[in-house]
């Protein structure tokens, strides 16, 4: 453009000169000067004119300046338009194979806007959902008339997809989750996780099975070894029938465990949730860990009396008995052991707090898979399964709470269960 500027100056200036020479040479000066600055001004309006028309129309092939500072400028704007226009079509011919590679995509996705107003769906969730194009700008909540589908998409940033099983009247499990995007949007992503769902299902009702199976001749097994142990006292089967025993109830702890684990696997917590007195269950715990330890560690309970909790009674004593269990397992005599049950703002809280052995750090992360043992022999002495603290995490999950672990080797460990603290209830508040 600079450039554009400097020819058209270098223009008028040669132009006014030789206006000017002939204005002193026929001594009229003053109305050459007024014809040159007509001649200027008409030529560079009837320029805009053209550049007007260019803008204008559709067509490129306008006639329009060819030279000059207006054939400057339209060079300059045509040049811009043309980049901005290639910029533009790549743009639209990657939201095209976005849209592209979206369509053809194994799970269903459908975009919402912000009101929940379906804007547009892919081939998969077509089909899952039954939707067709008529269900554009139509409220999800009236196609999808599952009532636990409206509460999930209802709640905010909830992290765990929603399971269902049956969709649109179809069979089959599915996952459901849902992004937030761009001005309160959302996306919602359907997963087909059947195949996955019926694998995990299989190897769950195996172990359920299993234990079930082992469970009578063991039972059977253990009652004729406590018979014989009692008839044969001082015999030379005396130790191995002692040893069949211990292990027979070691058998019969794992089998015990294994059972919890599954039942509370499975999704559907037999029980209903119900208002849990659990003041009065660590007041059980109480009396039952003085006797795991035989009164050999300093275990002190700070236990607030009104604090109740919407739960399951049967999870909610094993999450209390493993920790404290295994607190007093992997304490050595006369350790000292503080449970505490509170609220706080955010969470209803119950720790275990043991200055035992403690657990170095790269095992932290691991301990609550199953049979997962720092020490093996340790745990199996102290009449361990490998599978307590994997009970603690499923029972808390069932109501939504998490678990925190902090160890230090050689120095202790805190166990702590955290709880919503919707689930809090004021005992003074019943009754
Ligand atoms: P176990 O029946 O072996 O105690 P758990 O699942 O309850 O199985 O615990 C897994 C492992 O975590 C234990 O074997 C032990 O090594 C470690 N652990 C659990 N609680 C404690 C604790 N309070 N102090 C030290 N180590 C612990």
């Amino acid at each position: 453009m600079t450039i554009g500027v400097s020819k058209e100056l270098v223009w008028v200036f040669s132009t006014l000169s030789i206006a000017v020479t002939l204005g002193w040479l026929w001594d009229a000066t003053h109305l050459v000067l007024f014809s040159y600055i007509v001649f200027y001004i008409t030529r560079n309006l009837l320029s805009i004119q053209k550049f007007e028309r260019w803008i204008r129309e559709d067509k490129l092939s306008v006639d329009f300046p060819s030279s000059g500072l207006w054939a400057e400028v339209i060079n300059l704007v045509d040049n811009k338009i043309r980049r901005l226009s290639s910029k533009l079509n790549l743009q639209h011919y990657n939201a095209e194979q976005n849209k592209e590679a979206l369509m053809r995509l194994k799970d269903g996705i459908v975009s919402l806007d912000a009101r929940g107003k379906i804007e547009w769906f892919n081939w998969t969730a077509r089909k899952k959902l039954k939707l067709n194009t008529k269900d554009i700008a139509t409220n999800i909540e009236l196609i999808v008339r599952i009532p636990a589908f409206i509460k999930y998409l209802n709640e905010d940033n909830n992290p765990e997809p929603l399971i269902l099983h049956v969709l649109q009247g179809i069979p089959g499990t599915v996952s459901i989750a849902i992004i937030s995007y761009y001005k309160d949007h959302r996306l919602i992503i359907i997963k087909d996780i059947h195949e996955l769902y019926n694998a995990s299902q299989i190897h769950k009702d195996f172990i359920a099975n299993a234990s079930h199976e082992l469970r009578t001749p063991l039972t059977v097994i253990n009652g004729y070894v406590e018979v014989m142990l009692d008839e044969n006292v001082k015999n030379k089967w005396q130790k191995p029938l002692e040893q069949m025993h211990n292990q027979s109830a070691r058998m019969q702890s794992i089998i015990d465990d294994l059972l919890t684990l599954s039942s509370l696997e499975s999704e559907n917590v037999a029980e209903e949730l119900a208002i849990v007195d659990v003041p009065e269950l660590l007041n059980i715990q109480q009396e039952t860990s003085v006797q795991i330890s035989q009164d050999s560690h300093k275990i002190s309970f700070d236990v607030d009396e009104n604090l109740l909790i919407n739960g399951y009674i049967k999870p909610l004593t094993s999450i209390f008995s493993n920790l404290i269990y295994n607190a007093i397992s992997y304490s050595p005599k006369g350790g000292v052991i503080i449970i505490k049950w509170y609220k706080t703002n955010n969470s209803v809280v119950f720790s275990v707090e043991d200055h035992g052995i403690g657990i170095t750090q790269k095992h932290l992360a691991r301990v609550t898979e199953r049979f997962y043992r720092v020490n093996g022999a340790r745990s199996r002495e102290g009449g361990g399964t490998g599978l307590g603290l994997s009970i603690v995490k499923y029972a808390l999950e069932t109501h939504k709470a998490k678990l925190i672990v902090e160890s230090k080797y050689g120095l202790g460990s805190k166990f702590t269960c955290k709880f919503p603290v919707s689930l809090a209830i004021n005992a003074e508040t019943i009754n």
